[in-house]
């Protein structure tokens, strides 16, 4: 099932549309200074910041790297899960930074991701993931308590941050309200995106017209895809769904005609999704990164 994004491109500039980047406009890679977005993605979103009230990327990476691997201008950035340019004190990331160093360096495979105001332990290459992540989580949330800060789970990640990280719901509700956004759109394909799918329920309920939108991959919670209004097959299903909105919605004939909506009308409530290819089962939402 399609969703019918004529609201959104009737709305276009009072709509914003918010987007993860890893899993989202990337492919999940090995270590995250080898992912890249999609070919196609950077001059879609150029096109698209162009006619829509806001394109952003909300992401836990640091803002510059998402600038540099999307090298735009127009497209807004809010790096660190809304950290960057928010008052945080980070002298307990710091506090922490060692012992966390540790717990990296006793799981194989693990290494640590030091960004500053937050430490993130990656283990996608330990020769056991899952046991590899329990162990990590076990002993980051404990390191968490002794410092008052914020455990992240993602995918094949823990990161621990301070307190007063905002987290991606709270950007996207400042931005749309700031903005006076009378449409909202969310894709992401991780835990930490449940925030801002969040978000889009409370914006909703304040009469904003939302779509929350899964990016499916192995790794995907599942959790996210239940909570999801649209559910699109990896960082290439979002890109189409991303053009499809660049569209004309205007009926008759034309490009606008493509658009006939196939699924209900006038609504998102219903959850549209088409099935994973080859899929029997669904993998363990174990937890994972943004
Ligand atoms: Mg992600």
């Amino acid at each position: 099932m399609t969703p019918d994004l004529s609201p959104f491109q009737l709305l276009r500039e009072r709509t914003g549309i918010f987007l993860d980047f890893d899993g989202t406009l990337s492919e999940i890679v090995a270590r995250p200074e080898l992912a890249r977005p999609l070919l196609d993605a950077p001059p879609l979103l150029s096109r698209l910041s162009r006619s829509f009230a806001l394109v952003a990327v909300v992401s836990g990476r640091q803002g510059q790297d998402i600038r540099r691997l999307l090298g735009l201008s127009g497209v807004a950035v809010f790096g660190m899960y809304g950290l960057e340019g928010h008052p945080a004190n980070v002298s307990a990331v710091r506090a922490a930074a060692e012992e966390v160093f540790a717990v990296s360096a006793r799981v194989r495979g693990a290494w640590l991701e030091d960004k500053g105001a937050s430490l993130a332990v990656h283990f996608r290459s330990a020769p056991d993931p899952d046991v590899a992540g329990r162990s990590i989580r076990r002993e980051l949330t404990r390191i968490a308590m002794r410092h008052g800060l914020l455990v992240l789970a993602g995918k094949m990640v823990v990161e621990l941050a301070p307190p007063e990280t905002p987290g991606k719901g709270a950007v996207v509700l400042r931005e749309s309200r700031a903005r006076g956004l009378a449409g909202c759109v969310y894709a992401g394909d991780d835990r930490a995106d449940l925030a801002a799918f969040a978000a889009l329920d409370e914006l909703r309920s304040e009469g904003v017209e939302t779509l929350k939108v899964a990016v499916r991959s192995a790794e995907t919670p599942r959790e996210l895809v239940d909570a999801a209004n649209a559910v699109v097959h990896g960082p290439s299903g979002l890109v189409e769904l991303l053009e499809r909105l660049t569209l004309d919605s205007s009926p008759g004939p034309g490009l606008g005609a493509e658009l006939e909506p196939t699924g209900p009308t006038g609504s998102f409530a219903r959850h549209a999704e088409v099935p994973w290819p080859g899929e029997t089962a669904r993998p363990d939402p174990s937890p994972d990164r943004s």
